[in-house]
Formats: structure tokens, sequence, C-alpha cells
């Protein structure tokens, strides 16, 4: 549980984060053991707890068998999943949806989108609000019944503020996607980098809850990472954390889009395959091409799957010089999970390379691959960060649900027990 510190109002709030994530941890959990696991006063529990019945956030569920008084069962609390909402929005090179999500992460509806001009970022924004709008409309529910928007995107983000500081793929720079939106749509926005979000979501509600140091690496054209050390996402100096594509590894090597020679995108990414088998040309993971070149991977994709031996042994080689890097990466961070993602991570030859570089340096890699990933789309991973952001933390708004009603917060819920 987080120290509790500040103004009775933070400290209101962090309780209330407090008690939401211990639920989050047992999907149904009564209020004498919430009071033990949290530390506040069974008084502040049931004050709490009333507010998120109330607020539609929880209700309750089977009578445990254990008793809390004379004759009386415990009741479980436990989130109701069908009365608040979370939108997931991924703006990907490619891959463009939109998804309204449950309590629980379920995805309610879905909807994939097309843009006039990608590389207008005014006349992009406004289109996406357009589309969420509409899309609300159609699913027939309250709109302040909606948390806010996960935002996903590939590109350098200040998640802080939602701006994005630069997106090369867009040829974006400096956009208040975050302000932006949330204006248009009075809803709140949180930006995040498209890799960051995937690798939150993994560990905070898929494949890799419960390990804190996680490594995640998406192989597509290009390479990108993420790094989550003690739970916590690794930002870097400027947000600029988990380029790990513009490693440089080859002395004099290919041009990289970046502008650098030899980073690791010239030898480990789907564009070195492509390279390899003749498809494209430098600079390696161009913005440019990104679109074209990720329609040849496709079936480049698919002629592994068939098991083509050219193309397998261009992806094994590829996978090779990954694996090379993550040998180094593993011995410098030791993650308790390597989880690799996207659609080259498919290709079985190209996950036998990166385990064979290993071996060959005597590290048996903790690799996590696709078929392990619980979130298939990018867009759901966005929904659940909009989740965390917005219910699971202190920016929680309880009165957002119930514009109608003001809550008023007695001093027991800034209590703890002793
Ligand atoms: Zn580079």
């Amino acid at each position: 549980m987080v120290k509790l510190t500040g103004s009775p109002e933070s400290l209101r709030r962090q309780n209330r984060t407090n008690v939401l994530n211990c639920i989050l941890n047992h999907e149904a959990i009564d209020r004498t053991q919430l009071a033990l696991e949290t530390g506040l006063t069974t008084t502040a529990i049931t004050r709490i707890t009333r507010e998120l019945i109330e607020a539609g956030i929880l209700e309750t569920g089977a009578k445990s068998p254990l008793k809390s008084g004379p004759g009386r069962n415990r009741t479980k609390l436990k989130f109701a999943p069908d009365n608040t909402f979370v939108i997931g929005i991924n703006f990907a090179a490619w891959e463009r949806q939109m998804v309204l999500a449950n309590l629980k992460g379920e995805v309610i509806a879905y909807l994939p989108f097309q843009l006039s001009n990608p590389q207008d970022s005014e006349q992009t924004l406004v289109e996406i609000s357009n589309m969420v709008d509409r899309f609300i409309d159609l699913q027939n529910i309250k709109r302040h019944r909606i948390l806010g928007v996960g935002f996903a995107i590939a590109g350098i983000v200040n998640s802080i503020d939602g701006r994005l500081d630069s997106s090369p793929y867009l040829g974006w720079q400096n956009v208040e996607i975050g302000k932006t939106l949330s204006e248009s749509l009075g809803l709140q926005v949180a930006v995040e980098n498209l890799n960051n979000i995937i690798a939150m979501a993994e560990t905070r509600y898929g494949c890799c809850a419960k390990k804190k140091d996680v490594m995640l690496v998406r192989v597509g054209p290009g390479l990108g990472g993420s790094f989550l050390f003690d739970g916590k996402l690794a930002r870097g100096n400027s947000f600029q954390a988990g380029q790990i594509g513009h490693i440089p590894v080859v002395k004099d090597g290919i041009l990289c889009a970046c502008g650098q020679k030899g980073c690791l995108n010239t030898i480990a990414s789907g564009w070195s395959i492509l390279a390899d088998l003749k498809l494209s040309v430098p600079p390696a993971s161009s913005p440019l091409r990104l679109v074209n070149d990720g329609i040849l991977l496709e079936d480049v994709i698919n002629r592994a799957k068939n098991g083509d031996k050219v193309v397998e042994r261009a992806a094994f080689k590829s996978g090779h010089a990954l694996g090379q890097m993550l040998s180094g990466l593993y011995q410098a961070l030791a993650p308790e999970v390597i989880l690799t993602v996207g659609p080259i991570a498919e290709i079985s030859s190209y996950v036998d390379g990166i385990i064979s570089a290993a071996s060959e340096n005597n590290i048996n890699l903790p690799l996590f691959t696709p078929e392990d990933q619980k979130f298939k789309s990018v867009a759901s991973s966005a929904a659940l960060h909009g989740l965390s952001e917005f219910l699971f933390s202190p920016r929680f708004r309880l009165t957002d649900l119930m514009p109608n009603i003001s809550i008023q917060a007695g001093p027991d819920l800034r209590e703890t027990s002793p």
C-alpha cells in the first residue's frame, strides 16, 4: 500500500485507491478483510465502500462463510462490471481502432477506423474526436458513466501532460493530444506510448501479472521496447527510454531511419528480414515505407508459417541478432520476464533464433511470446491503461460518475488503523 502523506483530500483519494486496488487483487472480498489488508479502520472501509456502491462501481455479491459477528455472514464486495466504462484507442501505423470496455476490461464494442490525412495532426484529432462521439452515441450508455480514454500512439510521449513529443511515422511534433481530445470530448484522456501501454496492461492484468521486473520488445518493421522495474515504468530522460531499435551494434553498418549506421533495427527487425529477402532497401525501418513494409511483412509471416525455408532462415538470423542483444540486456537488468510481442515475434524461427543466441551465451532467457499475451488488441490494452489511470489511481473522481450528487467525506476516511 502507498504511504499516506499530504492533504486530507489527497489522503482520502489515496485510501479509496488502496481499497479499489485491494478489491482488484481479489475479485471479491469482504469488508473485514479489506480493513485488514489496507490498514484502514472498519468505519473508514464501510464509508468508502458505501460511496463506491452508491456510485455504481461496486456491488455486493455472495455471502462469505466467515462470520463478522454473532450469526452474521460477511458480504463479499466486487466490481459492478456493466455500469461504468472506459474507452481505448490504438493509433498505430497500420492498425487503428477504438474499443469500449467495462470495469473488467472486457471489450463491449469495437470500431476500426480510417483517417483522411493522418499526417495533419489538427485535422486528425478533430476526426478522432468526432468518431469517438459517434461511437459513444451508438452504445446506448450515459456519457457520465465513461471514466475516460486511454490513447496509445507510437512515438515519444510526455505522459504527464499527454503531449506527443514526436512520432516519426506520422511526422508529428509537439502535439497536445491529451489536452485537445480532453477538451473536445469532455472526458479525461491518458496518452501513452504504445509499447508502454502493452507492457503495463500485461503486467497489471495479463500474462506478466505478479511480475515486477518486465522487459517488453515489440518486433514489427522496427524494434521498440518498454521496461518496468519494481512494477514501475522506466520512462528515462525526456521520456526517451525503450528505443532499443537504435542501439548501435554494427560499425559502419547499414543506414537506419534515425540517421545512424548499424542500429539494431538494421539486423534484428522485420525490416532486416525484408532486406535479406531483397524486398526492401535502406534506410532500415523508414517511417516513409512503414505501411508498405507492413504489407510485405504480412506476406512474409504467412510464408514462414507455411514452412518457407528461405524466409525461416532470414527470420532465424534476425532473431539471433536480437537474442544476442537480449543476452546483454538480461545480464544488465535481470528482468523476471522478457515479453516479445508484435507480428515478427509470431514467427517461430525468429523466436528460435533468439533462444539459440542466448543459449550460446549460456543464458536461459525467461521468454514470453505473443502466444502468452493476454490482450491481443492494443486498443483493449489502451482501455486498461484508462482504467489504471482513471479508476485505480488517485485521479479517480467519484463525483463525475454521479453529476447530481455531491459526496461529503467524513474525517473517518482520513484515519488509518493503529
Ligand atoms: Zn537507428
